[in-house]
């Protein structure tokens, strides 16, 4: 069986991708007639799109720049990005490149993603664009595989996978997989499958998606693409795990199964081309988790059944850290878990230490009181230089809405204790929340006010309504008095309206979040720290 798996564009092209990365690894472990190959699709986008526009064969204007000077520019910012040496160079230096190639990728993207629905659709796109998304293919094509598997992170993630695998169809028998976590946080992800997309004439047959995707794999992929490998006739499609499909038009979905976390290998990134990425040394992800340990987030929808949480042993977590340093000469990671909680926090950063580990690292943690002055100072003689925290508001009441149990002066306590110690803080705030008020909403603009010397880096945005959350299951109790499909919504892009009986609309809202968008500037180093994450960890670790 020749199994290709496939990093789907776009995703910011600072890091390679973790999921293929530890799939390829345990499928060659535990399958030894699995011949896999891995691309990562999003990357070569990007590489493409440098190459395209470089040569002018693909036109971008940035904003009040003309194409020729976009293209020097956009050449430019690849080039520093790459070389950016954070000891010798100004931080407004970096900010300026980030922020064109930021623009680059907006409007890039949004062009993109535009054409690929387009082509889905049947409708016609520029032959130019055209064969942009043939070329993508054509190394995965050269290998002729059996199965092709798409990691899909992000909802904007799947029209690509749609396109891409559409294409692939058109030159290969090769069966077609999409999982990834966009597939498994869906509430009913096999409506992915079965609901037909906008057409241009009404009266040509419906366009499914299941007409490019032959499987969907939600929740955890490795004993699913495991089983799946070894099947030998359509019959035996109903022993794989977590598995999704149709069959003579009826759906299947199989029951989950997860795999036993100490099963999981170290992740193998030799696939892919580390020195492409931009960033002047690689960043590699890793996790010593799966799942939430707390999973009580009202608006979060990570946390279904099926993903449960289970922890990995630290001596192997650290393991992994000396082997991938060794392997790679990579001394920056981030660990991609939820959450890493206080106690395992702390034997994660003892065993580093004990281990002789010289390498810098971030992680994502929960601001409780368990990250007091002492263990942030251990963590940062761990390595540990970036902590993200999902701060989310300056509200309680908004908090415990919302399901968070942080206590806001906790919150306050923690940002400074990991401050003082020497690590850098990124923080995430949501404005919108249902009900919030325009004086709690000031609340969150205080308290990122008043902490302004400990929050290093922003990540801020607006509330948005996710299927499957608690909040969309029990609107009553969020003060949501009707939910309904935006006009624009469609199975490629889906997105909900409601209407609240009290606090902000999310008109207000809107005008809030984008009139304080300088005051966001101000408060973070660079406002381009809260986007490329990794670069975060560069600046700091300089
Ligand atoms: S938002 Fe809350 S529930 Fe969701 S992953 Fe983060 S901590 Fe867990």
């Amino acid at each position: 069986m020749k199994l290709a798996l496939i990093a789907t564009p776009y995703t910011h092209p600072t890091c390679p991708p973790l999921g293929p990365a530890v799939l390829s690894a345990y499928l060659q472990k535990n399958l030894s007639a699995a011949d896999v190959s891995v691309f990562d699709l999003s990357l070569d986008y990007y590489l493409s799109a440098f190459a395209a526009i470089d040569e002018g064969s693909l036109n971008i204007k940035l904003k009040e720049m003309d194409e020729q000077t976009s293209a020097h520019n956009l050449n430019q910012a690849v080039s520093f990005l790459k070389t950016w040496q954070p000891a010798h160079s100004d931080l407004k230096e970096y900010h300026h490149w980030a922020t064109i190639f930021l623009r680059f990728e907006n409007i890039f993207n949004a062009f993109m993603a535009s054409m690929a629905e387009k082509a889905l659709t049947g409708q016609s796109i520029p032959k130019r664009i055209e064969r942009f998304f043939e070329e993508l293919i054509q190394p995965v094509l050269a290998g002729t595989p059996d199965l092709v598997g798409f990691s899909i992170l992000y909802q904007h993630q799947v029209v690509f996978a749609a396109l891409l695998a559409k294409m692939i169809k058109r030159h290969s028998t090769a069966k077609i997989i999409a999982g990834g976590a966009c597939i498994s946080v869906m509430s009913e992800p096999e409506k992915l499958l079965s609901t037909p997309l906008a057409k241009i004439d009404n009266d040509a047959p419906d366009i499914l998606l299941k007409d490019f995707f032959d499987y969907l794999l939600p929740g955890e992929g490795e004993l699913g693409l495991h089983h799946l490998c070894q099947t030998k006739s359509p019959s035996d499609l109903a022993t794989v795990p977590n598995l999704i499909y149709f069959s003579n038009n009826d759906l299947h979905i199989n029951p989950p199964a997860t795999p036993k976390i100490e099963d999981l290998p170290h992740p193998d990134f030799s696939h892919f081309k580390l020195d492409k990425y931009l960033t002047p040394e690689p960043v590699l992800p890793l996790m010593t988790s799966r799942g939430c340990p707390w999973a009580k987030c009202t608006f979060c929808t990570h946390h279904h059944s099926s993903l449960r949480y289970r922890t990995r042993r630290i001596d192997d977590c650290v393991a992994e850290i000396s082997f991938l340093q060794k392997q790679y000469d990579c001394n920056l990671f981030y660990f991609y878990d939820e959450m890493i909680p206080a106690p395992r926090f702390k034997k994660l950063a003892e065993h580093i230490i004990d281990a002789g580990l010289t390498v810098n690292y971030g992680a994502y943690a929960k601001p409780l009181k368990t990250f007091s002055a002492e263990l942030c100072h251990l963590l940062q003689r761990s390595g540990c230089r970036i902590l993200q925290w999902g701060v989310e508001s300056g509200s309680q009441r908004i908090l415990d809405l919302m399901g968070k149990g942080t206590d806001i002066q906790e919150v306050e306590k923690v940002l400074s204790n990991a401050s003082k110690a020497g690590i850098y803080n990124l923080t995430f705030v949501l404005f919108g929340f249902p009900s919030e008020t325009t004086e709690e909403l000031q609340q969150t603009l205080t308290f990122l006010d008043r902490n302004r010397t400990n929050i290093h880096a922003l990540s801020s945005g607006t509330f948005v309504l996710t299927e499957g959350s608690q909040i969309h299951r029990e609107p009553e109790n969020f003060s949501i008095s009707r939910i309904w499909k935006h006009n624009n919504s469609s199975i490629l892009y889906p997105a909900l309206d409601f209407d609240i009986n009290q606090g902000m609309t999310a008109q207000e809202v809107t005008q809030h979040f984008n009139k304080n968008q300088t005051f966001f500037s101000d408060i973070s180093l660079s406002r381009r720290f809260g986007t490329y994450r990794e670069h975060l960890l560069i600046y700091e670790s300089k």
